[in-house]
C-alpha cells in the first residue's frame, strides 16, 4: 500500500484537503488526489516519488495552485506532493549576484528580501504575491518585465531536481556563467511538472535599478495602441513594460481603479528605469512623444510610488473584472511576432462578433503576449466558446506565433499543441518524458495530446 511507503511523512486525505488540491486557477475542472503529502525537504521527495514508482501510482507535483494551465491538478488521481513545507531563502549573495532558495518560497516574498538587499529579480508574473519559484520555475513564467528582462529560464543558474524515479542530481552551475555539458537545466525549465521536481534552486540577480517611471497613454482605439506600441520600440526605446488593455479590459475596470482620459477606447502602460531621475524622465518623455505622434492621447504620468502601484493595481484588475462583465471566460496567452499584433487584435475580435462572443485583448504587447480572453455567459454557449478559441490557436500560429507565452500547456492546451508542432517533434518529446520516467508516474496526462 502506498499509504505504508509514505509513512513518516505528513500525509492527508480529509475531504477539506483533497478539494483545496484538486482545484487551481485554470478553469480546467476539479480533480481530487486520493491523498496529499507535504515533504518537509529533498530526502522526503525522493521517499514520495520511490514510493510512487514502487506502487504504480501517479504523482503530481503542487505549490500555490495558481497555474493557468492545469498543471497541478492530479486529472488520473493519485498523489498529490505539495512543495509548500520546502519554503526556505537559503542564500543572498549580493557580491556573486546570485540566490539560492527552496521551491515553495513565495515569488513576492522573494523579491521583497532580494530588493532589501538592494538587488533585483526580475520575473514579475501578475501573480506574485501567492505563486512559488517553484511553479515559475515548472511554467517558466513571465511577466510585463519580460520585454526588458527576458523570463524565469533567463535567471536559473542551477537546480537540485529529483528526477521521477528518484535519484537526487544537481544540474547546472553557482556561477553566472558556465557552459559544461548538455543544458538539462533549460529542458528542466518549462518542463510543466512532468520530468522532476525542483528542490533547490540557484537565480541569477541584477543590480536594483534606481528609479523607476510609469506612464499610461490612452487612445481612441485599440489598433492606433498596438502600432504605437511598435513605433516605441523601433524608435530605438526599450521600456522596462509595454502593457496594453483594449476597449473591452477598459470598460471591464471603469471606476474601479485609475480613471481614464474621456474618449479612451485602449490604453499603454509603460515603464521605464534606470540609474539617474534626469535619464529616466528623458527617455519617458521620449516614448510619451513617439506615442503622442501617433494617436496618444494626454499622458498621465505616475510621479510617485502610490501612483505606480495604483496604475499597476487596475492593470491586475483586469483578469478578475472581465468576470463580472459575463461569468465565464477562457484566458488564453497567445504571442505573435511583435509585427504582427495589430493585425492579431482585429482577427480575434472578428472571431469573436462571426461566433457572437465578446472578445477582449489585453497584456504584454511589448513582446507580442496577448491575453485574449474569450467571454461567455452560459454553459450553453461552450460549443461555440471551444470554436473561438481554437480558430483564434489556428490564427496565432498562421501569424507565425505560439499557442502558450507564459502559462503552459498543461491539459488546457495539450490539444492544440499539434497545430504548432509537428508530429516528429511532439513524439521526440514523448520519447525524452519516458527516458526520466519510464513509467510515467509523474504528472502523467499532461502537455502532450491524448494518444487515441
Ligand atoms: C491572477 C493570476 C495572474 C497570473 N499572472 C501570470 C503572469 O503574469 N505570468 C505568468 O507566467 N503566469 C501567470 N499566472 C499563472 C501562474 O501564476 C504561474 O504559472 C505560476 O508560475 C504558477 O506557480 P504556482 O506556485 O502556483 O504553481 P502551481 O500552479 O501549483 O503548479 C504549476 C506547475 O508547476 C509544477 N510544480 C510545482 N512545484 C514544482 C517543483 N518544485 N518542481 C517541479 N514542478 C513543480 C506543478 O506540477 C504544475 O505543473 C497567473 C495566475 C493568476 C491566478
Amino acid at each position: 500500500m502506498i499509504r505504508d511507503a509514505l509513512q513518516g511523512l505528513e500525509v492527508r486525505d480529509d475531504d477539506a484537503t483533497l478539494a483545496t488540491y484538486g482545484h487551481d486557477e485554470s478553469d480546467q475542472g476539479d480533480f481530487k488526489p486520493a491523498l496529499v503529502v507535504f515533504p518537509k525537504d529533498a530526502a522526503e521527495v525522493q521517499q514520495v516519488v520511490r514510493a510512487c514508482n514502487t506502487h504504480r501510482v501517479p504523482l503530481t507535483p503542487v505549490a500555490a495552485r495558481t497555474g493557468k494551465s492545469g498543471g497541478s491538478l492530479p486529472i488520473h488521481g493519485g498523489v498529490s506532493m505539495s512543495l509548500e513545507r520546502l519554503n526556505r531563502i537559503i542564500a543572498i549573495r549580493p557580491e556573486d549576484l546570485t540566490a539560492t532558495v527552496q521551491p515553495g518560497v513565495v515569488l513576492g516574498d522573494f523579491q521583497r528580501a532580494v530588493e532589501a538587499a538592494g538587488l533585483f529579480y526580475p520575473p514579475d508574473p501578475n501573480s506574485a504575491p501567492s505563486c512559488t519559484l517553484g511553479g515559475n520555475i515548472a511554467e517558466n513564467a513571465g511577466g510585463p518585465s519580460a520585454l526588458k528582462y527576458g523570463v524565469t529560464r533567463d535567471y536559473v543558474l542551477g537546480l537540485e531536481w529529483v528526477l521521477p524515479t528518484g535519484e537526487l542530481l544537481r544540474a547546472g552551475r553557482q556561477t553566472i556563467k558556465g557552459v559544461a555539458g548538455y543544458d538539462l537545466v533549460g529542458l528542466f525549465v518549462g518542463s510543466e511538472g512532468t520530468l522532476g521536481v525542483a528542490t533547490e534552486i540557484t537565480v541569477k540577480l541584477l543590480p536594483k535599478p534606481n528609479v523607476v517611471m510609469t506612464v499610461l497613454i490612452a487612445f481612441t482605439d485599440v489598433l492606433a495602441a498596438a502600432r504605437a506600441v511598435n513605433a516605441v520600440l523601433l524608435g530605438g526605446l526599450l521600456p522596462r513594460c509595454l502593457e496594453l488593455l483594449d476597449d473591452v479590459a477598459l470598460d471591464a475596470v471603469k471606476g474601479k481603479g485609475v480613471p481614464f482620459p474621456a474618449g479612451a477606447g485602449a490604453v499603454i502602460i509603460a515603464e521605464v528605469d534606470g540609474t539617474t531621475e534626469e535619464g529616466v524622465f528623458a527617455e519617458l518623455n521620449l516614448l510619451a512623444a513617439i506615442a503622442t505622434k501617433h494617436g496618444g492621447l494626454e499622458p498621465q504620468i505616475a510621479v510617485d510610488r502610490d501612483q505606480r502601484e495604483r496604475l499597476w493595481a487596475t492593470r491586475r484588475m483586469v483578469s478578475p473584472a472581465l468576470r463580472e462583465l459575463q461569468k465565464y471566460k477562457f484566458s488564453e496567452d497567445i504571442v505573435v511576432p511583435r509585427s504582427r499584433v495589430p493585425e492579431a487584435i482585429e482577427r480575434f475580435k472578428a472571431i469573436g462578433q462571426e461566433l457572437g462572443l465578446t472578445v477582449a485583448t489585453y497584456g504584454h504587447a511589448g513582446d507580442g503576449n496577448l491575453h485574449t480572453n474569450v467571454l461567455y455567459r452560459s454553459p450553453a454557449d461552450r460549443p461555440r466558446v471551444e470554436q473561438a478559441l481554437e480558430q483564434l490557436m489556428k490564427e496565432t500560429v498562421r501569424l507565425g506565433g505560439t499557442i502558450s507565452g507564459e502559462h503552459g500547456i498543461g491539459i488546457a492546451k495539450k490539444k492544440y499543441l499539434s497545430l504548432e508542432q509537428s508530429p516528429q517533434l511532439i513524439e521526440l518529446q514523448r520519447r525524452i518524458k519516458v527516458m526520466f520516467d519510464p513509467l510515467v508516474i509523474l504528472n502523467p496526462g499532461k502537455v502532450f495530446p491524448d494518444e487515441h
